[in-house]
């Protein structure tokens, strides 16, 4: 049977979801589809009113449910049963998924689903593991730190990975006892309603988790401004984070936890293995189309390797097999919308302009939807656009160094510090440069996240303030009380 499918048969869930039901409402805001760029649906906007019913419904939820203070170990069956519905469900679930985003149909079932499912089972057995501590205090005394959920947290997530930055948000929060109020991407809102009908069918009791839609100006201010909201747990770009910071000072302190943005070098020194090397390089600007925001776009090569790598590179991004996401061939994502494509090609103009020459791309496909070239940048300046600015495409700059000293000086990015990867066999060096990287993640002879769900994910400097993934996520989405008795 093969996957790939009909966009125009797929039945839209245009509206929110509160309280475990679909609540229909007018779209708002018109959406084009990044694999043809139609005109095809309107995503609704939640204004206040919604939001207040969407945390009502949490808060209902919470107290009748007993979720966060009922027996650990049934929380976690709830979401193994989740997973095991996300995955059976993949047939329509990746459908809503591939219509609306840059992922394609083959990508979604043993990508993102089975990654998403496997990342939920992760939290839903920290449920029951992970505790809070004894302190060593006086033997006329015993002090304890016990943790407890936050209550109803606020979650906002970006369009580049729907369902895996949905299952982030939701397991986590939900493993530790809390309700969610979630705004996916007005580009992409509607796989994770089906999510939804999942967590309830799953026996996650209804109004857990809600979903309201919109933009950043009217939904997610009022989501992130919300009194009753305790924590707010977004991944987007840095301004966005920045903007929600101010709200959230401007409207009460809460805890949060932002993943932002970055710009991820990988340095690549002479002694590496080429072959290797060359696929990780290539798949920053293949995987998602560059769409992916731990992507490692700023090449930092030794000198005297630096003709070969960039040759192998190139021919890797000579083979793709660029195609509307819901067919089952393509293996080559669009870009999320024209606008965002029109920066991408304005980012690479610019960096030309100033001196920097495209070896392959630097130009849109000749296609009908988003579509971008992979694109490698020579002779770009530390401080051309190109290197300092996110592209969040499949642009990828070369830069090199003749030793280690200049390499770290290169990947060293002013603003941002989320990813950097690390090519070499020199056990010491590896481990020195890691030492040094100014970043929440290094990757050593690999580029990317494997299925250890164990390690965090997040920034330093402006890529974002806490950790997704992990145990850290799991904590990050319960508070601690500090108890101390005197005997
Ligand atoms: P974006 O910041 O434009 O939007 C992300 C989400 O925030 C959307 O739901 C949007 O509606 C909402 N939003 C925007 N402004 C807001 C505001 N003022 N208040 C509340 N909500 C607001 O980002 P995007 O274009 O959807 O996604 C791409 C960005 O996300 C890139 O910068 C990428 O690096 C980042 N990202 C980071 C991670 C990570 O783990 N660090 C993962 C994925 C994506």
């Amino acid at each position: 049977m093969t996957l790939s499918f009909d966009p125009d048969q797929i039945t839209l869930p245009i509206g929110h979801h509160i309280a475990g039901a679909f609540v229909p409402a007018k779209g708002e805001l018109p959406m084009r589809r990044p694999s043809d760029d139609a005109a095809y649906a309107d995503c609704p906007i939640a204004d206040a009113g919604i939001i207040d019913r969407a945390v009502e419904s949490a808060q209902n939820a919470l107290a009748s449910s007993g979720w966060g203070s009922c027996q650990p170990r049934d929380r976690t069956r709830a979401l193994h049963k989740w997973a095991d519905l996300i995955e059976a469900d993949a047939p329509k679930l990746g459908k809503l998924e591939a219509v609306a985003s840059t992922r394609p149909i083959a990508q979604i079932k043993d990508g993102d689903i089975a990654i998403t499912a496997e990342q939920i089972r992760f939290f839903a057995e920290l449920a029951d593991k992970e505790g809070g501590l004894l302190a060593p205090t006086r033997d006329d005394q015993m002090g304890f730190v016990a943790t407890e959920p936050y209550g109803v947290v606020g979650a906002i997530t970006p369009w580049n990975f729907p369902i895996s930055m949905a299952g982030w948000k939701l397991a986590p929060a939900l493993a530790a006892g809390n309700a969610v109020v979630l705004k996916p991407s007005e580009m992409t809102p509607f796989s994770v309603m089906r999510m939804v009908d999942l967590a309830v069918q799953a026996g996650i009791p209804a109004g857990l988790i809600n979903i309201v839609q919109g933009d950043g100006m009217t939904t997610g201010n009022a989501l992130t401004g919300h009194a009753d909201i305790a924590k707010v747990s977004f991944t987007g770009s840095t301004a966005a984070g920045a903007a929600i910071m101010g709200n959230i000072a401007k409207t009460g302190i809460k805890s949060m936890t932002l993943e932002l943005g970055g710009k991820s070098p990988q340095i690549i020194f002479a002694d590496a293995d080429m072959d290797k090397t060359a696929a990780a390089v290539a798949s920053s600007a293949l995987a998602n189309a560059g769409q992916a925001c731990v992507a490692g776009t700023r090449i930092i090569v030794a000198a005297e390797v630096a003709e070969e790598l960039v040759q192998r590179v190139q021919t890797l991004l000579s083979q793709i097999k660029a195609g509307p996401t819901w067919d089952a061939a393509t293996t080559y994502a669009p870009i999320i919308s024209n606008k965002q494509l029109d920066r991408i090609d304005s980012i690479v103009q610019a960096a030309i302009v100033e001196g920097a020459t495209a070896l392959i791309g630097g130009a849109r496909l000749d296609a009908p939807g988003c579509f971008y070239a992979p694109t490698l940048l020579l002779d770009v300046a530390q401080d051309s656009p190109a290197v300092v600015q996110e592209i969040f495409g499949p642009v990828l700059t070369i830069q090199t160094f003749n030793d280690e000293a200049e390499a770290l000086r290169l990947a060293d990015h002013p603003t941002y510090g989320l990813a950097a990867g690390v090519f070499t066999r020199d056990l010491s060096r590896a481990l020195r440069v890691t030492k040094a990287l100014q970043a929440g993640t290094v990757w050593v002879n690999r580029y990317g996240r494997s299925r250890d769900h164990i390690l965090p994910t997040g920034g330093y400097k402006s890529s974002g303030i806490g950790k997704d993934l992990g145990r850290e996520a799991y904590h990050a989405n319960r508070r601690s009380k500090s108890v101390l008795i005197d005997l």
